[in-house]
């Protein structure tokens, strides 16, 4: 499924085609892919609306692919055909310089993404370095473990940069794929926390109650308690100010999102120094993910458990559950499977 050019989701209906596009041959460092199974991002329509748009077109979305080793380049020793790999957001990155060196990967200038800088895994096959796939850990299937590697993975790293210890109160404005992920990884690693889930959809707050946050209300709806931090996993800024005004002293807002958009940006303006930012509170925004979010969320993600909720699509309906994400009909991740 190809995006051949960028467009408005709500005058294009069908912005991605299918079509035939060579088969990808894997250079040097890198394996080549079969996809077996594709998580659909919201990044995926930052790109197609012109928010983060590739560099070149045509191009191949598609951040969260599991599929199996068929072929290695020359120099790529670390996996045999047959193995199954995962492949994020994190395509490569330079390796050389200060980011680099120290696993801020994520920081890098030349820093490349899978999907929109690189063909993705909207399609049969995909190239990708070989020190950028990951091992999947056999307890997850292919369509399980697809969303664990972008809503998952970035979920780990917002939770790692809140900073949260057990026993603290922990926000989630906005309860997608990566929000609801992040409420099971709290329960099991900070089982003294407090959850408390912020969403415009009736339904989405009844899931989140469903999986354990001991309150749910409406974006603008005040809480029983002030929060040490806040995840915002929405595309908006309402929910940012108003997550600003709900932090206690000291409290930390994440933003876990690649753009926002521009439709309420107004927003901002009601921003009140005294109510929304004084006594120390903190805003920081997640870039990408690096490869050590990835591999540690792997990890913990199998040792809990972890299985994410997933709603399969062929990979010709992948226009279909674009739509869905972005008229926010949502329960859990959705997934394309890929023959
Ligand atoms: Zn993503
Ligand atoms: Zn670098």
């Amino acid at each position: 499924m190809v995006l051949n050019q960028l467009c408005d989701l709500k005058k294009e209906r069908q912005p991605l085609a299918l079509q035939d596009m060579p088969e990808p041959r894997p250079a040097d460092n890198e394996i080549l892919i079969k996809v077996s199974a594709c998580s659909v991002c919201h990044t995926e329509l930052d790109e197609i609306e012109g928010r983060t748009p590739p560099p070149l077109l045509p191009v191949i979305l598609g951040h969260q692919v599991v599929g199996r080793v068929v072929d290695n380049g020359k120099q790529a020793k670390q996996y045999r055909v047959g193995d199954r790999v995962g492949v994020a957001w994190i395509h490569s990155a330079c390796g050389q310089c200060d980011f680099c060196r120290t696993g801020l990967e994520n920081l890098c200038g030349e820093f490349r993404a899978t999907g929109r800088d690189a063909h993705g895994g909207y399609a049969q096959y995909m190239t990708v370095p070989e020190g950028f796939a990951y091992d999947m850990p056999s307890v997850f299937s292919d369509a399980q473990a697809a969303p664990l590697l972008c809503a998952g993975a970035i979920g780990y790293r917002s939770l790692r940069l809140t900073g949260l210890q057990n026993g603290q109160k922990l926000g989630l404005t906005g309860f997608g794929a990566s929000a609801h992920l992040v409420l099971k990884m709290v329960k099991h690693r900070f089982p003294d926390c407090g959850i408390y889930v912020f969403a415009r959809s009736a339904e989405e707050r009844e899931f989140s109650r469903e999986l354990g946050a001991v309150w749910a209300g409406d974006t603008i709806d005040e809480p029983p308690q002030k929060l040490h931090c806040i995840i915002d996993t929405t595309p908006a800024w309402k929910p940012v100010v108003e997550g600003l005004k709900m932090l206690s002293p000291g409290g930390r807002l994440v933003i876990n999102a690649i753009r926002k958009e521009e439709f309420d940006k107004d927003d901002l303006l009601k921003l009140d120094y005294p109510q929304h930012l004084w006594m120390e509170k903190e805003i920081k925004s997640v870039a990408n993910v690096a490869r050590r979010d990835v591999a540690e969320f792997l990890e913990l993600a199998a040792r809990i458990p972890l299985i994410p909720e997933v709603q399969k699509f062929a990979i010709e309906d992948a226009n279909m559950a674009l739509l869905e994400l972005k008229e926010r009909k949502i329960r859990g991740a959705k997934v394309l499977m890929i023959d």
